[in-house]
């Protein structure tokens, strides 16, 4: 599928609009190849009500990411569907107040960089035209940045950039195919949240960091801190960062 990618920026107007009356209803979710976030599993598992474990193997699959040889969860593809989205339906997403970051953001493409001064972040977007999308078609008074605005993207924006940062702490520092161990650990830390409750909880995993009592309560009910205490034990795992036990910041 050809495609253009036309950078844009937060002030520009956003000439798109998706809705069921366009032709192409539905295509976009017909072919997939669509990598999942940490946080993208942990909505949609909650959305579906079952466990991560489930979530995992009955809707993914596991590859390695060729630059930064990390493991990446993506949509399984269908064998009656091809590359269809498990969850589309002829009346769009069926689970759509927690689908992916991907899928709001498209036809959008995000990418950042962190200052090394100041450790703020910068982003930088391109629009991604693709022949068969009839969105484009349409005229609009909206900016960039009310559109992303109405996609709700900013909650996962903020999740999704603390895993570019260890991507990116990766490539620096550990280049290569992580391997055995270390990569069961990074996916079950951050993909198989329930798995690892159940590890720390009732297995006494981590109890040589010492987690704070409230911490350890908060994880039995709130996923979010469940996985920042994943990323934070990642990244002392694999670059040797001092565990934290930050709060969760508060969200949609
Ligand atoms: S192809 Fe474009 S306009 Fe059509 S449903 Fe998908 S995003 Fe919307
Ligand atoms: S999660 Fe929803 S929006 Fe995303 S590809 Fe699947 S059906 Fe489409």
């Amino acid at each position: 599928m050809s495609e253009e990618m036309i950078p844009i920026d937060l002030e520009d107007l956003m000439h798109f609009n998706c809705n069921s009356e366009n032709q192409c209803f539905n295509e976009c979710c017909r072919d997939l190849n669509q990598a999942l976030t940490p946080y993208d599993v942990l909505r949609l598992k909650k959305n579906l009500g079952i466990p991560s474990q489930s979530f995992l193997r009955t809707y993914t699959s596991l590859h390695y990411g060729p630059e930064s040889g990390l493991p990446v969860v993506e949509f399984k593809p269908n064998p009656d569907s091809g590359h269809e989205c498990p969850f589309v339906t002829p009346k769009g997403c069926s689970v759509y107040d927690d689908r992916p970051a991907s899928c709001r953001m498209y036809p959008l493409a995000r990418a950042i960089a962190r200052s090394r001064e100041t450790g703020e972040i910068a982003q930088y977007f391109a629009l991604i035209e693709e022949p068969h999308c009839k969105g484009f078609e349409h005229k609009s008074n909206q900016k960039v940045r009310e559109w992303l605005k109405g996609q709700n993207i900013e909650k996962h924006n903020r999740e999704n950039d603390r895993l570019m940062e260890l991507i990116s702490l990766k490539n620096q520092i550990l280049p290569g195919k992580l391997e055995g161990v270390l990569s069961d650990k990074f996916y079950l830390a951050l993909y198989d949240l329930d798995e690892f409750k159940e590890q720390i909880v009732n297995n006494n995993l981590l109890y040589e960091f010492n987690i704070p009592e409230k911490i350890k309560e908060s994880i039995k009910k709130d996923d979010e801190t469940l996985l920042n205490l994943g990323l934070s034990w990642v990244k002392y795992m694999l670059f040797g960062i001092k565990m934290t036990f930050g709060e969760q910041e508060d969200g949609d």
